[in-house]
């Protein structure tokens, strides 16, 4: 057994990112400035995106694309129940009502066949998730959405460097948010991106921004001007350029980060392949997963242990492990306030009690991988029926 614990996923921050952060701390703007700009310039490049707007969380795109799209009360959005709370608490923060659910038995992410039956006159939104990522269905979700007139917003979080049929992610004119927390595949600490058409974007920018029009937050520079005015109510959203230096250095260092995860997951594949007590993610032929995570499911039938005491073996092994997620319709305040039943969204539900997200991140050595291996294999030898 190892001696060590291993962490599931803690981020890979070398010394190139702290001495860009301690040359942001020399200079007169550690908040949105240059490094900000330069950061945007370099993702819209990366992303192949039509516009880019930095922001200081993913939750704040998917929140500003909203307001952007006019979403509000009245509204129904349509949301993925396997995802993260963030993806429907943004619906909420507009006073709309997050319509939840369920996905693709294979990928997890949204059910094209489970939003033509969601939708709704009041359904404004199609808000898929490529979870863990995987692409979701594009065309067929595009396909729903054109046919009932509704706008798509991606929470694309997890799918930096993901394409959906050869086509990069976030290179869409529709909106789409990525996350730079600390766990993602690339991290700021904290941040996030906006990305789609110009003018959406532009508007997504000034909400985000307190509502102010012009670029008053450019006044780092001889450009900028004194003048602004206040054209909506927005909010404070805006990336720093402490956190722009550290994505900057991440961005350059992401297409290691990416042949690392690959391989890492090649390993896995191998390691298990000949276990029928594990069900092992997948990658359709059309898609390139950007492997943000690596989640399991234990075919409990064949095993004499539940998932929880599958976890703790794996902890006792000094293997740390999470489990993404409890879908969204089974948290107390959507349960109550909408009266879901788990079963209203069975894949999901029967997912979250089978899953297992393995450690995955850029910093894995091969002894890791097959510690991590070694121990899913005793577990998995100990409890076999
Ligand atoms: C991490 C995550 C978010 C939120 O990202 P933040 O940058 O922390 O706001 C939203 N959706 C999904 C699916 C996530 O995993």
């Amino acid at each position: 057994m190892r001696d060590a614990f291993l962490a599931y996923n803690p981020p890979t921050i070398g010394d190139a990112e702290r001495a860009e952060v301690m040359d942001t701390l020399q200079t007169p703007w550690v908040t949105t400035g240059p490094k900000t700009v330069a950061f945007e310039a370099a993702l819209k490049a990366r992303l192949e995106a039509p516009a880019v707007v930095a922001l200081n969380s993913c939750t704040a795109g998917l929140h500003v694309g909203l307001v952007a799209l006019g979403v509000g009360p009245g509204d129904e959005v349509i949301v993925p129940a396997m995802t993260f709370c963030a993806t429907a608490n943004v619906v909420e923060h507009v006073g709309a009502k997050p319509v939840l659910v369920d996905v693709c038995p294979d990928t997890l992410t949204l059910s094209p066949e489970a939003v033509a039956a969601a939708v709704t006159p009041r359904t404004k939104v199609i808000l898929p998730v490529h979870y863990a990522g995987h692409p979701a269905q594009m065309d067929e979700l595009d396909a729903l959405a054109e046919r009932h007139g509704l706008a798509v917003l991606e929470d694309a979080a997890h799918a930096i460097t993901a394409r959906y049929k050869g086509r990069l992610i976030g290179s869409r004119s529709n909106l789409a948010a990525f996350s730079f927390y600390a766990t993602k595949n690339l991290t700021t600490v904290e941040g996030g991106c906006l990305t789609g058409d110009p003018a959406l974007v532009e508007k997504a920018r000034i909400i985000g921004h307190h509502g102010m029009n012009r670029d008053a937050w450019k006044r780092f520079d001889r450009s900028g001007t004194w003048y602004y005015e206040v054209v909506l109510p927005g909010f404070k959203y805006n990336l720093t350029d402490m956190q722009a230096a550290i994505g900057l250095v991440q961005l350059k260092r992401l297409a290691a980060f990416q042949a690392r995860r690959r391989e890492v997951v090649a390993r896995y594949e191998s390691g298990f392949k000949d276990l029928a007590a594990l069900e092992l993610p997948v990658e359709l032929e059309w898609a390139h997963s950007s492997w943000h995570l690596y989640v399991i499911r234990l075919r409990t039938e064949a095993l004499r242990i539940d998932r929880n005491a599958f976890i703790d073996g794996l902890k006792d092994r000094n293997i740390g492990t999470s489990v993404h997620y409890l879908p969204v319709h089974m948290h107390p305040f959507y349960r109550d306030k909408y009266g879901y039943r788990p079963e209203d969204n069975p894949v999901a539900a029967a997912a979250y009690e089978r899953m297992i997200s393995l450690p995955l991140h850029a910093g894995l050595s091969d002894g890791d991988v097959d510690d991590v291996i070694a121990a899913v294999r005793d577990l998995v030898a100990l409890h076999s029926v």
